[in-house]
């Protein structure tokens, strides 16, 4: 029996550039993980295909995937649904290939929840950083603008603190590098490698 795959989770606050990252880590030949096609409820944007970028689908086909238990998680935002099937996940991860979720914060939670051994990536803005050096600078930001910066920031990072890596997305090549590193660390990880060689002494 294969050891079953790794479910890696990357999210982050909304513009942060999760979906530029995703279709760059996809575009990559080597890449050792499949991706999991969103399903969601909002239009398709030109050039996006059904089954490749979503599955577009109506509120009520939606609707009906939840009733029956069909979605792994699953979230509001900006009017429409968007979630994952949780079938493919599952019948992916059994076959002991990895998957990748680039998924909103708060499925994010619900994933944590139901699969808690996954890999939780939180990719941030590279200005997230930056704030105090803007912040005690030039002071050309008004009061205002200063305050709801520190505002964003601490929400930011109090999502932060529910995943297990931070990736800053300052330029998208590095980030996937970074987040290639962690999936390569991860899998080397004691509590996922230990069955395998208990098995070997057996
Ligand atoms: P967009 O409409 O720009 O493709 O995506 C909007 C937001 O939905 C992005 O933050 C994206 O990460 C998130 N998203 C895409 N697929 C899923 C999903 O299956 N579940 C959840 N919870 N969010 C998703």
């Amino acid at each position: 029996m294969h050891e079953r795959g790794m479910l890696i989770v990357l999210s982050g606050p909304s513009g942060v550039g999760k979906g530029t990252v995703r279709q760059a880590m996809l575009a990559d030949d080597f890449r050792d993980f499949q991706y999991s096609v969103s399903m969601t409820t909002r239009k398709p944007r030109p050039g996006e295909q059904d089954g490749v970028d979503y599955y577009f689908r109506t509120k009520e086909q939606f609707e009906a995937e939840i009733a029956a238990g069909q979605m792994l998680e699953y979230a509001k935002y900006v009017d429409n649904y968007y979630g994952t099937p949780v079938k493919y996940v599952n019948k992916t991860l059994d076959s002991g290939r990895d998957v990748l979720l680039e998924i909103e914060v708060k499925g994010a939670m619900q994933v944590r929840e139901k699969c808690p051994d996954g890999v939780f990536i939180f990719l941030t803005p590279p200005d997230l950083m930056e704030l105090k050096h803007r912040l005690i600078g030039r002071g050309t930001d008004s009061a205002d603008v200063i305050n709801k910066r520190v505002k964003q920031a601490a929400e930011e990072i109090k999502m932060m603190e529910n995943y297990d890596y931070a990736v800053v997305n300052d330029e998208v090549p590095k980030a996937c590098k970074r987040i290639e590193r962690i999936i390569e660390s991860e899998h080397l990880r004691v509590p996922r490698v230990i069955d395998k060689y208990r098995n070997m002494v057996q």
